[in-house]
């Protein structure tokens, strides 16, 4: 089985499309999606249905929960904060239930998928580091946790020595960011494995940024998060 697993998309509505065109070509069984679907970007209504028509797999971020209840942006920057309040108004009352009812972890197909850590799932905890991944190793079960969140795509293996994606050992998999990737390339970002063959794909892609960072300015949101997308920062 070929799974994509995609996340962080931030109502970026041009890096969603993309994605899912590549997918389309890629002989794919599940599209897994980790959460994150809004916040920071211009189009929150027309990328959770896109998502929603895409795949029943959806988790929560801290971005959804906190477009839907405002209280949960105490500890965002205040770009960050603005742009979950900007998202609240713009959502319908059906996708905020819809949002509410997401859950934080999935197992499917014997492999393990949560947005932020295996520990504390719903307290947002960035695995940035080596260590912050070794800890983490004790709070899952299966060979293979994906994750996002940190919006830089990489993976930790249980045993440091190790690059490759090999059966036996344990791994956690960031996948990277759909809409505002982080590690100074501004390409989409997402996964593929194959459960067949046990190896795993980090896909980067081009796509249509300067229209999604033009749809930020007009949206009137804060113009740092139209330039950061064009840097991947
Ligand atoms: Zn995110």
């Amino acid at each position: 089985m070929r799974i994509a697993i995609i996340s962080d998309i931030h109502s970026n509505l041009e890096a969603l499309e993309k994605s899912i065109e590549l997918i389309r070509q890629q002989n794919i069984d599940e599209i897994i999606c980790l959460g994150d679907i809004i916040g920071y970007g211009a189009n929150p209504r027309e990328c959770i249905e896109m998502v929603r028509q895409t795949t029943p797999h959806i988790l929560l971020g801290n971005h959804d929960e906190a477009a839907v209840h405002l209280s949960k942006t105490e500890y965002f920057n205040p770009y960050a904060r603005i742009a979950a309040e900007w998202t609240n108004s713009e959502l319908t009352d059906e996708q905020k239930v819809f949002i509410q009812n997401l859950p934080y972890t999935l197992e499917l197909s014997g492999l393990f998928f949560v947005h932020s850590s295996p520990y504390e799932p719903g307290e947002w905890h960035y695995i940035l580091s080596p260590a912050d991944a070794q800890f983490n190793f004790a709070h899952f079960s299966l060979p293979i946790c994906f994750l996002g969140h940190s919006h830089v795509p990489g993976v930790f293996c249980e045993d440091l020595w190790t690059a490759e994606v090999v059966m036996g050992k344990k791994y956690i998999i960031n996948v990277g960011s759909i809409g505002q990737p982080r590690d100074n390339n501004w390409r989409l970002s997402f996964g593929v494995f194959d459960t067949d063959t046990w190896t795993y794909q980090n896909i980067r892609s081009e796509y249509a940024v300067k229209r999604a960072a033009e749809k930020i300015r007009k949206a009137g949101l804060p113009k740092s998060l139209a330039e950061r997308i064009l840097v991947g920062k």
